[in-house]
């Protein structure tokens, strides 16, 4: 069922730049930002809630869950390697999501920094880099399918950045699945990132039950859900891959792409741990896509995501 993929490639050393820096800086900046008052919920109708307790209908593939766990808005487009002028596009979707394979549940990122959540109009950054919105954090989301974070058996990352990992410290009881690459740079190694990592969202799952990941791997042992290696942004970047019944191959970007733009272009932002290595793992994920026939989602195309079926919705 599940087709080989190619060779995972390896990763060239950091190249530090002033630009990410300032990327980093608002990243920072972002964190600071007071949260408004929560907005009232507004949940869509006609779907059954996930928890044990009010009882999961039985399903033999896996379910896809978008959630909604921010946007951010950038008054320019430069720190991804883009000028001005090569794209109208600000703003950018930060969605989280949930996997519900038969023999489990897989979050794969978590979105802004809960403390922002609460947030339903764009709020200034501090720095005046742009905005940010966060409405209903990815914990009342999931309690609105009946979830706690004790219901997430496995958590994953695309990578350790703050817009990815703004709830992470609420599934320190779930199995971490992260390549070894990823996990000395965000948890023994973040010093020398110069804020690229903010280990205060992810702190706690430091003595997390985890699998070290070398590569790909096959998260539930029957092909459905993969985390596919694909380096570059940063040192254990990876992409997950996911077979729907209905709807057919997916695969979610994490940052391997931030913009259409840097996908048509081949663009990798000036912030990237390995421009190098971003390159090879787009020449891969794009192999696998053509191979497979895939669907391809740019988490942070925001376009995309407003087509998309939201929670408590799914695919299947
Ligand atoms: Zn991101």
């Amino acid at each position: 069922m599940s087709k080989s993929l190619p060779r995972s490639p390896t990763t060239s050393h950091l190249t530090l730049s002033v630009a990410r820096k300032a990327l980093m800086s608002l990243a920072t900046a972002i964190l600071l930002a007071g949260c408004a008052d929560l907005a009232a919920q507004n949940g869509s109708a006609g779907n059954t809630p996930l928890g044990t307790n009010t009882g999961t209908a039985a399903h033999n593939s896996p379910r896809l869950y978008v959630l909604d766990c921010g946007t951010i808005t950038f008054a320019s487009v430069a720190p991804f390697g883009l000028t001005d002028d090569e794209t109208s596009v600000r703003e950018l979707a930060v969605p989280c999501y949930l996997i519900d394979h038969p023999d489990g549940k897989l979050l794969w990122d978590t979105g802004l920094p809960a403390a922002m959540a609460g947030t339903s109009t764009p709020t200034p950054l501090p720095n005046g880099g742009g905005t940010f919105t966060y409405q209903h954090s990815l914990l009342e989301q999931l309690a609105d399918l009946g979830l706690t974070p004790a219901d997430i058996d496995k958590v994953a990352f695309s990578h350790m950045h703050f817009d990815h990992t703004g709830s992470a410290n609420l599934f320190s009881a779930s199995q971490l699945l992260i390549q070894q690459t990823e996990f000395t740079a965000a948890f023994e190694q973040a010093d020398k990132f110069e804020g690229v990592f903010e280990p205060s969202l992810y702190e706690d799952l430091a003595q997390a039950r985890r699998r070290m990941l070398n590569g790909d791997h096959d998260v539930f042992g029957d092909g459905s859900v993969q985390i596919i290696s694909a380096p570059g942004h940063t040192p254990g970047h990876q992409v997950l891959r996911i077979d729907l019944a209905n709807r057919g191959a997916l695969i979610l970007s994490g940052d391997l792409y931030h913009f259409r733009f840097n996908r048509t272009n081949r663009r990798t932002p000036v912030f990237n741990y390995s421009a190098e290595s971003s390159l090879t793992s787009m020449d891969r994920v794009e192999a696998l896509i053509k191979q497979d026939g895939a669907e391809f989602w740019i988490q942070h195309d925001k376009a995309l995501y407003d087509t998309l079926r939201i929670s408590p919705a799914y695919y299947d």
